[in-house]
């Protein structure tokens, strides 16, 4: 494909103002791509290597302008580039105002025919650039970038200029790039025939039924738009997803086109997890234990690490020993290099091919998590990284396995993942701790001993979930420690057992309602050995009465309590019940009559529902 051409097509998605039929745009572009095919979906969403490639053009606006100002002539210098980018607000817009002569100019130049850039030609020239390196490799790259502009028409200028800077502007996004190569390569016009015609007598094509997996709202959808012309021919839910899981799985959008396109939905399937080629790390969603009982009866439930995200690819050699240990970062950035104590380890404790997810945190001499902050010092670290390896240690923990010797885990539970972690991992430290539990009060001492630790807090997982890439779902829910309290009256208590039967264990809860007290729950959470024989010096003078376990108290003592969730509750006479409540301290600071009144639960209890 010519290149004018792609910028011709670029020009028409940016002046498309309707989602739709921008869609429509992108996928006749691809459909038209022929062999050119990967570029082009690449070059569409500015980008010259797939997504999981941490190369880069390094080309910086300076060094463009420069390029630029060449090209447009010798009366032009980069300071008047940078002049009229003050006036256009836009790079691309600066190229096309220029006359770099185009395909006349180097013809003339030549003294021969130039047939103009190709969409190739522009590809193998970038990526020659970016390879370029060491000294001199900028003027190499000012030569080279004068070279391609020289040769651009104002149209090819000013997508070649933001393609270079990464940006195309044109309005396609990650989701109309997935849309648009499920549009053009699988969904199956009412006559029966995908939209392309290359793939007419692809043998799957037969058995997909177009409104398969389609859901009420969107056939609704479909037949409002069928009333403007709908543009697209629609693909269904289950062929967007087939993208999109081969995108999630690969990170490499021109791949997966030509796949879609050569091998169908069957082929998309058969996209695996590569070491070495990062994948999207799954993401989560606040949430409380609550949530988490009430969705899944169970929770996995694992520390929360205060650190930075890594996804660790461990590549075998030819003898099947491991040969080389890649690390990245949440965004799918190489930082290998920053952290070679953590490639030490990993080497010294994996002898297989895997991809491993984890965070690694600084620590301090006593292997004490420390700040967030600390971990940023080392883990994009370009320079020095000997010297501050010594000044901040790091470890790793890993959460998670992706990728065992040749098999890919994805849909795999949780559980059974992180069993192959422990398998592939040689060092019970690094392996995060995995509680499986359906008992509130388990997870909240768990959590209790995470916070205590100085971890951030717990993430709880559906143990029976897949790992899905880039997905922020409802399988994994992170939990950071109450940011509100409540100040409760001490009401009654009971007697604990065993171990704690001279103690009491647990204590009834009240708001202050008018003059009188209303129970609002009970809490034996938080309270170590230490305060639980405080706590029985301080209230067993308060006793009014005992029945049994239970006594009950003269309303004196404030405790903070925290909690996951106030509801509305029959149990208690205040009409609410506190969700997993947790002793924060004894406010000895506070009166009874300070106490919490019935009115603020009643409001919180108000502001967490809406
Ligand atoms: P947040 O950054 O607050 O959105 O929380 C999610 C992040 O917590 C993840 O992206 C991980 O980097 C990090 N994290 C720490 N510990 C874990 C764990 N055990 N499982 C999953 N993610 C974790």
């Amino acid at each position: 494909m010519q290149f004018a051409e792609f910028a011709t097509r670029a020009s028409e998605m940016e002046a498309e103002p309707a989602d739709l039929a921008t869609v429509a745009l992108v996928r006749d572009l691809f459909c038209d791509a022929g062999d050119d095919l990967p570029v082009v979906v690449r070059f569409v969403h500015g980008r010259v290597f797939p997504a999981w490639d941490s190369t880069t053009l390094d080309v910086g606006p300076r060094l463009l302008r420069g390029a630029i100002a060449r090209a447009a002539g010798q009366n032009v210098t980069a300071a008047d580039v940078e002049d009229r980018l003050a006036e256009e607000g836009e790079i691309g817009a600066v190229a096309a105002g220029y006359d770099f002569g185009g395909q006349r100019g180097l013809a003339a130049f030549a003294g021969g025919d130039d047939d103009g850039l190709t969409v190739a030609e522009v590809d193998e020239t970038l990526r020659e650039l970016a390879a370029a390196a060491g000294s001199g490799s900028e003027d190499r790259k000012l030569n080279t970038l004068f070279g391609l502009f020289n040769r651009t028409t104002p149209e090819e200028a000013r997508y070649l200029a933001r393609l270079v800077l990464g940006e195309m502007r044109i309005g396609v996004g990650e989701g109309t790039v997935r849309d648009a190569i499920a549009e053009a390569f699988l969904a199956v016009e009412e006559t029966g025939e995908t939209t392309d015609s290359e793939a007419d007598d692809e043998p799957n094509d037969e058995t997909r039924d177009e409104t398969d997996g389609e859901t009420r709202d969107e056939s609704e959808e479909r037949a409002a738009a069928d009333d403007d012309e709908d543009p697209l021919t629609r693909a269904t839910d289950e062929q967007l997803r087939a993208v999109e899981r081969a995108l999630q799985v690969s990170n490499d959008h021109g791949m997966v086109a030509a796949v879609a396109r050569d091998d169908g939905e069957s082929g998309l399937a058969d996209v695996r997890l590569e070491v070495g080629r990062p994948v999207q790390a799954m993401l989560a969603q606040a949430g409380t234990a609550a949530d988490a009982l009430d969705e899944w009866g169970e929770a996995a439930v694992e520390r929360k690490f205060d650190g930075a995200r890594v996804q660790v690819h461990v590549e075998p050699d030819d003898e099947g020993e491991t040969a080389g240990v890649s690390l990245y970062s949440r965004n799918m950035d190489d930082v290998t290099a920053a952290l070679p104590d953590v490639v030490e380890f990993v080497e010294s404790r994996v002898d297989a091919p895997v991809i491993l997810d984890g965070e690694v945190v600084a620590v301090d001499d006593d292997g004490a998590p420390r700040p967030f902050q600390e971990i940023l010092r080392r883990f994009r670290r370009k320079h020095d990284v000997d010297r501050m390896r010594d000044a901040v240690r790091v470890e790793l923990h890993a959460f998670d396995c992706l990728h065992a010797d040749g098999e890919d885990l994805l849909d795999a539970p949780v559980t059974e993942r992180h069993a192959r972690l422990s398998d592939v991992l040689d060092d019970a430290g690094a392996v995060s701790d995995l509680l499986v539990s359906d008992d509130g009060d388990e997870i909240a001492a768990f959590e209790e001993a995470a916070l205590e630790a100085g971890h951030e807090g717990i993430m709880l997982k559906n143990p029976a979930s897949a790992y899905s890439p880039g997905n922020r779902g409802k399988n994994w829910l992170k939990r950071k420690p109450d940011v509100e309290t409540v100040d409760l009256v001490v009401t009654g208590a009971e007697w604990g057992e065993g171990r704690r039967a001279n103690h009491l264990g647990t204590f009834l809860l009240s708001v202050r309602d008018g003059g009188d007290y209303v129970e609002i729950g009970k809490v034996a959470t938080g309270i170590t050995d230490e305060e639980l024989a405080d706590l029985s010096t301080l209230l067993e003078p308060e006793i009014v009465s005992e029945n049994g376990q239970t006594v009950e108290l003269n309303p004196s003592v404030v405790f903070e309590v925290g909690y996951e969730e106030i509801q509305a509750s029959p149990t208690y006479s205040s009409g609410y019940a506190l969700r997993f409540p947790r002793f924060v301290a004894v406010r000895e600071d506070k009166e009874v009559a300070d106490a919490d009144s019935l009115a603020r639960i009643e409001r919180l209890a108000e502001s967490e529902s809406r």
